[in-house]
């Protein structure tokens, strides 16, 4: 009986598998001594070059009826390594305990908490190589622009994201109605945003200036309970034009926000 496909949980699968594995493969350029996390492997369509190319692949799925279709194809592979869970639910310490590079078509419906989670882990994941949806991958990646986002910013705070290439919708089965892309997220080794401005620090300032993406930065400002002339005037001497919008702001020019408001 063939495997019925579950909207809850994101499945569209890999169907035009020749040519988008054969990039995903080239762009992420997986190693022989390299640990992969794949999340999400589905029935296993990228699992399998995975398994040639690296020295071992854990596998997360949430999903029990892929279980035994997983297992029936790779169980007596040596480098594979099954976790059924939800990805967010999963023990980092526990369940991987060392260096991973991630390659994976993650399930959409949980792509920023997938993202967030990677980087709360960071101890273990240094490379990032994740399908999602095209217009996330858009957003997240931007370098300026009105696709600038507090996900744009919390990614760029922790690492470098790259648009990689485009994937048209008709590749996976289910058609989904959205196409989707293929990105990067190399974590910063030396990290001269967390050295110069802390996690919480650095949040507070970016949701306060995306408080009301339609305003400009005086104004929502002033959501941290400051005066708005006052907010004007702090923006002035950080060299930032007070009727400017945060999603045109770089991170450097948010370090230099934040340096004067904290200062
Ligand atoms: N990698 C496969 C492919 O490319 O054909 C499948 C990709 S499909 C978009 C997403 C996969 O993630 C599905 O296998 C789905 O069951 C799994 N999934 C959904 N939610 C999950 C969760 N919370 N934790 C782990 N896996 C999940």
């Amino acid at each position: 009986m063939s495997f019925k496909h579950k909207k809850k949980f994101g499945q569209n699968f890999l169907t035009d598998q020749g040519e988008v594995l054969a990039k995903i493969m080239e762009v992420s350029g997986v190693e022989a001594d390299d640990a992969i996390l794949e999340i999400g492997p589905g029935e296993g369509a990228l699992t399998e070059l995975l398994l040639e190319a690296s020295r071992k692949v854990t596998c997360i799925e949430i999903d029990t009826d892929l279980e035994k279709i997983l297992r029936r194809k790779y169980e007596s592979h040596p480098k594979f390594n099954l976790v059924m869970s939800d990805v967010l639910e999963v023990d980092f310490d526990e369940k991987i305990g060392e260096k991973v590079k991630v390659v994976a078509n993650i399930p959409y419906y949980i792509t920023s908490p997938i993202i967030n989670k990677l980087i709360e882990n960071r101890k273990y994941v240094d490379e990032i190589y994740i399908m999602v949806q095209k217009e996330v991958a858009e957003r997240v990646c931007a370098k300026s622009g009105r696709e600038r986002s507090t996900l744009t910013l919390a990614v760029e705070y922790f690492g470098e994201a790259e648009y990689l290439f485009t994937i048209p919708k008709e590749a996976f089965t289910p058609v989904p109605k959205v196409d989707s892309a293929f990105m990067s997220i190399k974590i910063r080794k030396d990290n001269p945003y967390i050295d110069k401005v802390s996690e919480d620090v650095f949040f507070k300032y970016v949701k306060a200036a995306f408080f009301n993406k339609r305003k400009n930065l005086a104004n929502n400002m002033t959501s941290l309970g400051i005066a708005k002339d006052i907010a004007k005037s702090k923006l002035e001497e950080a060299g930032i034009a007070p009727t400017r919008r945060a999603e045109t702001l770089s991170i450097d020019e948010f370090m230099d926000l934040i340096e004067v408001f904290e200062g």
